[in-house]
């Protein structure tokens, strides 16, 4: 059984493809959503999901959440006394969610497909699949988001034949795919994107607005506790407001109640640099797919930071049209992946369906150039296979020496869209060695293959040699070797985890924390009473009384914040 998830900057789902039909399985709290938030407590026990979500407020030090943004980086998290690197805590997610689904289907789980935005690039990519193998699992393929948001759309209706483009807005990215389905195939034309633009920044232009219209200046940068209330507080305005014309953003500031009421035009015209930023992938998509606003027969929206009226707005305006949001946002790319797993295990709900997909980026090889004054231009771009071409794709170009007797050659592969290859990012070289002669009268020809699997084997050949060389460059662990990967999995398997069985009580604890520090008076007082309640039931050890305890808990801390 191949299982399905999808790894995102806010929360993460498993899936798996039961009689035919996706479905998202529930973690220990009875949820679907897992919040991608790490967090080790004073113990040094780890905590995933919901509990530590709760702790982000509280213990910022030692919680961490939007790592997904990180991923490809080489960027060290210190939680506690301990450090990770963004797949060591990608990885800790998978594992929680490797539990569930084992829990759920009794069985060991290892072969895994897990989404990616369709606009990583190889190294965000290599940095998810070695997350996979810390993990403990096997990662069978990668699948771009809107791609599985496609085929999750796309089985919905298999006869209809349509053009239409998936707008895909999550936490941290931003990813725009325009398809085509028709005879049962499902055919990626074009997609574009922005892996550094999502939800959490447009809690992030709340957050800066409360700062400067309270003259906090740069206090809140050294005071990581009130940033995080500043930010909590953010966010829940900004969810507010997908339903509210106007929502209420207070908090405490040094022990001063602060209140700014936000509209939603102010929201809108904070948000205007935001805004303008989804536009340009959304129309660059649509030049490379050769087609206009108007061809397309739907727009999809995708990503829960679609719910914001204010981005709903902007697509109509763009689309000229109402868009389509009747699949749940927060699912449809887990199921989606599901269906995925279906066509490769050739389910045969799926038996007829075919998808064909696009390679995201433009792979090339470095040139060098003259500039025209008797100089060069040595860092410059070629590209072999420009993005959005259908994979697979096999492309060959040919590089002559620039220099009289040059004894090597090198091919350096670069993948981006900047003419300096210094801004695009490298992914390997190939050295060969040629016969001495004068500029010009050398040549490489240089064969780029990319396949469905985004794998991409370069073949180099010598034409006046016939000296071949072949690189093959995998969206592996890149250049992390078995025993290093064996490793870290064990250092993370190491980690002290908080019991499966406990973490109801103790995401009821860590809320109830949580709520005790943001309220004052009559509810701070409530919440201290029904935590020190819970705490002394807790001792008895009595499943069932703790289970009533709890829910009674649960109930009570609903009803404070509601009305808080
Ligand atoms: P996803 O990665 O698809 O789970 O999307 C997460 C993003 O959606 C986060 O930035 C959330 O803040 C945002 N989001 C979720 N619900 C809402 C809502 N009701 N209104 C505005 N943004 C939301």
């Amino acid at each position: 059984m191949i299982l399905g998830i999808d790894l995102g900057t806010t929360h993460s789902l498993i899936s798996y493809l039961k009689d035919g039909v996706p479905v998202v399985i529930t973690n220990a709290h009875g949820e679907f959503l897992t919040p991608s938030v790490v967090s080790i407590d004073e113990s040094g026990t780890l905590v995933v999901g919901a509990t530590a979500k709760e702790r982000l407020l509280k213990y910022p030090d030692s919680t961490v959440a939007s790592f997904k943004r990180l991923m490809g980086s080489t960027t060290v998290v210190k939680l506690g006394k301990h450090e990770f690197k963004p797949e060591d805590l990608s990885a800790l997610i998978l594992r929680s969610l490797k539990a569930d689904a084992e829990a759920e289907l009794k069985h060991e789980v290892r072969e895994v497909i897990i989404s990616v935005p369709a606009y990583f690039n190889d190294q965000q990519r290599k940095a998810t699949r070695l997350a996979g193998e810390l993990a403990g699992l096997t990662v069978i393929q990668l699948l771009n988001e809107p791609t599985a948001a496609a085929l999750f759309h796309g089985i919905q209706d298999r006869d209809t034949e349509a053009k239409f483009l998936i707008f895909d807005l999550g936490g941290g990215t931003f990813d725009v795919s325009i398809l085509e389905k028709f005879d049962g195939i499902m055919e990626v034309h074009a997609t574009g994107g922005d892996s550094f633009l999502g939800g959490d920044d447009f809690t992030q232009v709340l957050v800066d607005f409360f700062i400067q219209k309270m003259n906090l200046g740069g206090r809140q940068q050294k005071n990581a506790a009130l940033l995080a209330a500043i930010r909590f507080a953010a966010e829940s305005v900004k969810c507010k407001l997908s339903t509210q014309q106007q929502a209420e953003m207070s908090m405490l500031v040094n022990g001063v109640p602060k209140t700014l009421t936000i509209s939603q035009e102010t929201f809108e015209a904070q948000c205007k640099p935001l805004l303008d930023r989804l536009r340009a992938p959304i129309e660059r998509a649509l030049r490379d797919a050769r087609l206009r606003s108007g061809d397309l027969d739907e727009v999809v929206l995708v990503g829960g930071a679609t719910r914001m009226p204010i981005v709903r707005k902007l697509v109509a305006q763009l689309f000229a049209r109402l868009p389509s949001r009747y699949i749940d946002p927060d699912q449809t790319i887990a199921l989606g992946v599901a269906v995925c797993a279906g066509l490769r295990l050739r389910n045969e709900a799926f038996s007829e369906i075919v998808l064909t997909d696009v390679c995201p980026h433009s792979l090339g090889v470095r040139v060098s150039e003259e500039d025209g004054r008797g100089g060069w231009f040595r860092d410059v771009f070629l590209p072999i296979i420009e993005r959005n071409t259908v994979i697979p794709a096999s492309r060959v170009r040919t590089i002559c020496t620039v220099a009289d007797n040059q004894a090597q050659l090198t091919v350096d592969i670069y993948q981006g869209e900047s003419r300096s290859c210094s801004n695009n990012v490298k992914l390997g070289s190939v050295t060969m060695t040629i016969p001495p002669k004068p500029a010009g009268q050398v040549s490489l020809s240089v064969r780029y293959t990319y396949d469905i699997n985004g794998i991409l084997d370069v073949d180099v050949v010598v034409d006046q040699t016939g000296t071949t060389s072949n690189l093959l460059i995998k969206e592996l662990a890149g250049n992390v070797s078995d025993a290093d990967i064996e490793r870290r999995r064990l250092e993370l398997a190491a980690l002290k985890i908080h019991p499966r069985d406990q973490q109801e009580n103790r995401l009821a604890l860590e809320r109830a924390n949580r709520l005790y520090e943001q309220f004052l008076g009559y509810e701070r007082q409530q919440v201290g009473d029904l935590l020190s309640r819970f705490t002394s039931i807790l001792e008895t050890q009595d499943v069932t009384v703790i289970g009533k305890a709890r829910q009674e808990l649960t109930q009570a801390l609903d009803y404070l914040e509601q009305s808080w």
